[in-house]
């Protein structure tokens, strides 16, 4: 096969297309290795683009073509180009005409999972980015809508279900029931990245959902045989999401069936092609002995982002790729705001946030950053990141913090009045926002088009003859790679000051200005604030819940943040001084000061944190927060140069130690108080408590007396639920010894034929921070029930070890880098896509130590000089060794 040299693509070149695409007509004949699809497609020159005469140039690659017919007249080879990724039309007609084209594809040989591939015997589709392109030709982009109807027939036999999207019209058998079929119509308009198929063996649970205008709507999830019940929760959270929808966004669904089907292997999470969804199954099978608790909140939180794309995405979808955000930001934000609604809208921040500032804050700060809408790619697949997804969730975020409640929603209604149907960009979000309300948003707009995480400095002041308090804020907007000066931006900083008792004091500006909602504009590059009437010296809480994605420097004294940590009255913020204060410690001891002794300042914060844990009257999924340390990545991330992973793991190891020892009566007080004795419930409350009773034990594991290490085993042997099992099997991984030895037998005989739960045996032992660990992964490549072709293993392997466990992944002799590099190598002969997503666990290597930068560089050439490297895995390799 010829490789052209990927080139870019740049936003600024967008045209719109020459034609459009009205109706297509699929008709898919099902077979293993050799899936014949004909396509009939009702095309015009797009009058958008009028003066462009140019030849018809549809996207496809890795088909077989075999008829190609116009207006039903044959074409010759004559009468197109085909080259491997394009068929071009010699003559074009100016009239409207159609295309009939038959291609062959081979689902069985697909491993690239993008097109229609064979995942456990069922075929399925995974067409976004662009995928459609593998099953037929096309014009491959999303502002060409059309209306699919789409046939399909099999073996009865091998896929009794036969699924696409929107309503079934038809179902029969042919031959004498050699075969049958299903004609499936969706009347909604939609790019090609929303069509899907699937034929296959399954099992359906069915229920119905009744809209607030009435219309019966008629649900399945569609699982493997035997694993029904495991579908509930997924059906349970996909009502409650529907009706969310309808109420805080006046969203309705649409057609007469909403279908999900959960498969084994797929490159992402889920996908939310119109009315059938596609699913990674461990997204949606989940009982109490298989699925943890964390597990059950993703599925709850991804059916419901894969349901929210309905408007937000489909109904109005992307112009071009560089809009991605548009949809993914925006549903991001809305399957955030469901959760919180759902659950702890506390405890759920404090979860995005975390997550926030460890995948994307990362990203941001290295090679890899990017823009939210980026200004250009080579493949579109690796710029489904953190900073697109989490980021732009972030800025949506921002605009209903400066808005408010209500604006932000006049603002969604106009967006869903004024484009439902069309291919938007984010300029046009914006737009409605602004004419909805009457707010100017062109500088906020920067934080569509500025990478890098800006960092806010805070400085306090306190004139106490004239009682009033100076707050002074400068904003810096890092370099980054292709954007070396910034712009001042836009931020909506949340605020209160604290008094000596510790509660809220009236915020009044000397300016007389109101303070909405405790919120204060950041715009200029230095901006003060002076608050009057201020009695005493205050303590400032900045940017309270979090509200804009920055680094915030404020210098506090210790007992300053004692004081937010014990009675800030945004509870949030009440976390972010623990977390703050723990970072400090661990950062101080990472440095060598107060190394190998208990420094003053550890011991402070322990006392500190036991102390703001205690209050009863905090639910226990919040004090389980409390409890967690920041991350050992997060720790590197803000040291930011030179880092020894190994120092930071000893470090973050010696300060739970200092935890489990000095509050070991109030933990063990705490493990027994929080012991639920009844049925298992998924529900939040219930989750917290565990969550609250394993955050203890990971801390008095810590502490590591024989007891503790007793109480670890137990809670492995009599664990009723796979949330406590997997919680001890990792903890005793970490550990190693013959109590670990033993459960990981237990839990490999236990689920060793199961491929869902199965994977968190693979990521215990890849996460574990023994010396052994390398070797262990190693050999558990060549694991019976391990797969380079299957995304969910090389994610639960590989990724585990390469992104979850800093110290053995690191290791100083650069045998993780050089693992992780044959690794990618092999997989982009499989899967470039995933390879790639591999590869990117590589970006911080920067802000290594130069012993282990100079082996990981040496990892990085390694891979960038191998031939035949995809345009994936290319793209992502220069620009980690460029920038
Ligand atoms: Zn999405």
């Amino acid at each position: 096969m010829k490789l052209e040299t990927p080139r870019p693509v740049h936003l600024k070149d967008y045209r719109p297309p020459a034609y459009l695409i009205d109706r297509v007509h699929l008709d898919v004949s099902l077979e293993p290795t050799r899936t014949r699809v004909h396509s009939k497609l009702s095309i015009k020159p797009n009058t958008k683009a009028a003066g462009r005469r140019e030849p018809l140039r549809l996207d496809g690659e890795h088909l077989e073509l075999a008829e190609i017919a116009l207006d039903g007249k044959p074409l010759g080879k004559k009468d197109y180009k085909l080259t491997d990724t394009s068929l071009t039309l010699v003559k074009t007609p100016s009239a409207p005409f159609t295309l009939d084209i038959t291609t062959f594809v081979n689902p069985e040989a697909n491993k690239a999972l993008q097109g229609i591939y064979r995942s456990n015997n069922v075929y399925c589709s995974q067409c976004e980015a662009q995928g459609f392109r593998r099953i037929t030709y096309f014009l491959d982009r999303p502002d060409v809508l059309a209306t699919y109807t789409v046939r399909i027939d099999a073996d009865p036999h091998a896929a009794p279900i036969l699924l696409s999207n929107g309503n079934l019209k038809e179902r029969g058998t042919l031959d004498g029931g050699k075969r049958h079929y299903a004609v499936w119509h969706d009347p909604h308009p939609k790019p090609s990245y929303l069509f899907a198929l699937v034929g296959g063996d399954l099992a359906p649970i069915s229920s119905t959902f009744r809209t607030k205008s009435g219309r019966k709507v008629d649900l399945a999830i569609y699982v493997e045989h035997g694993k029904e019940a495991r579908a509930a929760w997924a059906m349970d959270s996909l009502k409650r999401a529907m009706r969310w929808d309808e109420v805080r966004f006046g969203r309705e669904y649409d057609l007469d069936v909403f279908n999900i089907v959960a498969v084994s292997d797929f490159n992402m999470g889920a996908m939310e092609n119109k009315g059938l969804n596609i699913f990674n199954d461990r997204l949606i099978l989940a009982s109490p002995e298989t699925a943890t608790d964390t597990i059950f909140e993703a599925i709850e939180s991804v059916v419901a982002h894969e349901y929210f794309h309905n408007w937000t995405g489909n109904r109005i979808t992307c112009r071009d790729w560089f809009q991605l955000c548009l949809k993914e930001g925006l549903t991001v934000y809305r399957d955030q705001e469901f959760s919180a609604d759902e659950r702890s809208a506390t405890v759920q921040r404090i979860i995005d946030v975390r997550q926030l500032k460890t995948h994307q804050f990362a990203e941001d700060a290295g090679p890899l950053a990017h823009p939210v809408r980026p200004e250009s790619y080579i493949e579109i697949n690796n710029f489904y990141t953190s900073t697109v997804y989490e980021k732009g969730a972030e800025v949506v975020r921002m605009i209903a913090t400066i808005l408010g409640r209500d604006g932000f929603r006049k603002g969604m209604d106009l967006y869903f009045e004024r484009h439902d149907g069309e291919a938007a960009t984010v300029d046009e979000f914006v737009s409605c926002f602004e004419d909805a309300t009457g707010t100017d948003l062109s500088q906020f707009k920067l934080w569509y088009a500025q990478a890098g995480t800006p960092q806010i400095i805070a400085n306090l002041r306190y004139d106490k003859d004239k009682k009033t308090a100076d707050l002074e804020l400068e904003q810096i907007v890092p370099p980054t790679p292709g954007q070396p000066s910034k712009k001042p931006m836009h931020l909506p900083i949340r605020l209160g000051l604290l008094g000596g008792n510790g509660h809220d004091l009236d915020l009044k500006l000397s300016n007389g200005e109101e303070i909405a909602d405790g919120v204060v504009s950041l715009t200029r590059r230095r901006q003060s604030f002076r608050f009057v009437d201020i009695p005493s010296r205050p303590v400032p809480s900045l940017l309270r819940g979090f509200s804009a994605p920055v680094n915030l420097t404020l210098d506090l004294p210790d007992e300053d943040v004692e004081l937010l940590m014990a009675s800030d009255s945004d509870l949030f913020n009440r976390w972010q001084a623990a977390n703050d204060y723990a970072t400090r410690t661990l950062i101080e001891a990472v440095s060598g000061r107060g190394s190998n002794k208990r420094s003053s300042r550890a011991l402070r914060y322990v006392r500190a944190l036991g102390a703001a844990v205690s209050g009863d009257n905090l639910e226990p999924a919040y004090r389980a927060e409390l409890l967690k340390l920041p991350t050992q990545a997060d720790i590197a991330r803000i040291i930011g140069k030179n880092v020894d992973p190994a120092l930071v793991h000893r470090a973050h190891r010696q300060l739970a130690k200092l935890i489990g020892k000095t509050l070991g009566p109030q933990l063990e007080a705490l493990y027994r108080a929080v012991d639920d004795k009844g049925p298992f419930s998924p529900d939040a409350a219930s989750a917290g408590r565990r969550a609250l009773r394993n955050a203890a034990l990971t801390l008095l594991t810590a502490r590591g007396t024989p007891a503790d290490i007793g109480r670890l085993a137990k809670h492995y042997a009599k664990a009723t639920n796979m949330t406590d099992r997997a919680h001890a099997l990792f903890l005793l991984a970490a550990r190693g010894g013959p109590e670990a030895k033993a459960a990981l037998a237990n839990f490999y005989e236990a689920w060793r034929k199961d491929h869902v739960v199965i994977d968190t045996w693979f990521a215990a032992q890849a996460q574990s921070p023994l010396a052994s660990t390398l070797s262990r992964v190693k050999a558990l490549t060549k694991h019976p029930l391990f797969a380079l072709t299957a995304p969910n293993k090389v994610r639960a392997l590989i990724g585990t070890f390469a992104a979850s466990n800093p110290v053995q992944f690191n290791r100083p002799d650069g045998a993780g880098y050089a693992f992780l590099a044959d690794q990618v190598l092999a997989l982009d002969r499989l899967n470039p896509q995933i390879a790639a997503r591999m590869l990117g666990t590589m970006r911080s290597w920067r802000s290594l130590e130069s012993g282990r930068r100079a082996k990981a560089k040496k990892a990085l050439q390694r891979i960038i000089r191998a031939k035949r490297l995809s345009p994936d895995v290319q793209e992502i390799a220069s620009r980690i060794l460029e920038a």
